[in-house]
């Protein structure tokens, strides 16, 4: 069984290499998606044979134990890119680096079998970002850990491999090189400036006020100048901060009241369109090291509208059939 981090020596790129996930029940792609809830592994029912929880929440309380009316669960993934153990240090192979896949593999569980994102209030919303935020600071504990990813996939195209509504947490073991290349763009745009470049970016935006799709008192949903797909949307904080794992209780309601109208905007305007979502942070500060305040934490929407093809694979140069301004426009104007 290979569990295995590769980083290819020319492009610097990582590449997880996990074949025990060849064994999940259903493999993305390979299944009608719709799973019916007598063959879903997260009905309540059946949450005995997960791995037992590593955070319980009912109507926006954390709770002890499933047998309260839980309506969040985070349990870990039972087959697992990443495992927890002992704290893998590189390795060197001919010209190579590896890195053995050490971290954690969490999965968020809402409670209802046919309810995704664009249909929870903000409150059930609420609640799910409270698990991202709680379970970010329990892995930011981990000392092997140096980035945490935060995803979510909605439908096939998105890459799930099963219907019912989860997201799932990542810790890595390494910095992915996009991030690393975002950090170093935005710590040169501050030497050289004193500012930074996503503050640039959102006063632009704000002052040319085509693209913005959505802000309330704390948050502001835009479709980004250099989208990378159709309808791509982007939401960032009014507040400065570089790690999402700051978030705090008073900005939980608003990032979700934002989440709720953006999703709920392109599954009304798109008829459901797959999409996934992450949240862009810093990697994880380590004692003694400077911080990353000239970054700035955020969380992008990709709407899986088109697959790659070989200019994108090759000279990842994206092609955008979508003018961003009318993209903002059709979702500004989507009532939900
Ligand atoms: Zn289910």
């Amino acid at each position: 069984m290979l569990n295995e981090l590769r980083q290819d020596p020319i492009s610097g790129e990582w590449v997880l290499f996990s074949t025990a996930r060849a064994k999940r029940p259903h493999p993305a792609g390979e299944m009608p998606f719709f799973q019916s809830k007598g063959e879903c592994f997260f009905e309540p029912e059946r949450m005995a044979q997960q791995e037992a929880p590593t955070a319980i929440y009912s109507h926006g309380q954390m709770v002890k134990d499933l047998s309260a009316d839980w309506t969040t669960v985070v349990i870990p993934n039972k087959f697992p890119a990443l495992k927890h153990g002992v704290c893998g240090s590189t390795h060197h192979i001919g010209p190579f680096t590896t890195a053995d896949a050490s971290g954690f593999h969490e999965l968020v569980i809402t409670r209802d079998h046919d309810k995704s994102f664009a249909q929870f209030s903000d409150a059930e919303t609420a609640e799910v970002i409270q698990a991202y935020r709680d379970r970010h600071a329990e892995m930011t504990e981990d000392n092997c850990g140096e980035f945490i990813s935060i995803i979510h996939n909605h439908g096939r195209l998105a890459g799930a491999s099963i219907y019912h509504n989860h997201s799932q947490i990542i810790s890595l073991p390494m910095v992915p090189t996009t991030i690393i290349r975002n950090l170093e763009t935005s710590k040169k745009y501050f030497e050289a400036t004193g500012k930074r470049i996503h503050d640039e970016l959102m006063a632009w935006e704000i002052a040319e006020n085509k693209r913005i799709v959505y802000q309330n008192e704390q948050f502001i949903v835009v479709c980004p100048y250099v989208s990378q797909s159709p309808y791509e949307m982007k939401i960032f904080p009014k507040m400065a901060g570089s790690n999402f794992g700051n978030i705090t209780d008073m900005e939980i309601p608003f990032l979700a009241n934002a989440l709720n109208v953006a999703l709920k905007k392109l599954s009304t305007a798109l008829n459901d369109i797959d999409y996934v979502f992450f949240i862009n942070t810093a990697p994880l500060k380590k004692e003694n090291q400077p911080g990353y305040d000239f970054y700035q934490w955020h969380l992008e929407i990709n709407p899986r509208l088109s697959i790659d093809a070989g200019l994108e694979l090759e000279t990842n140069v994206i092609v955008n059939t979508v003018d961003p301004d009318e993209a903002a426009m059709i979702l500004r104007d989507t009532a939900i």
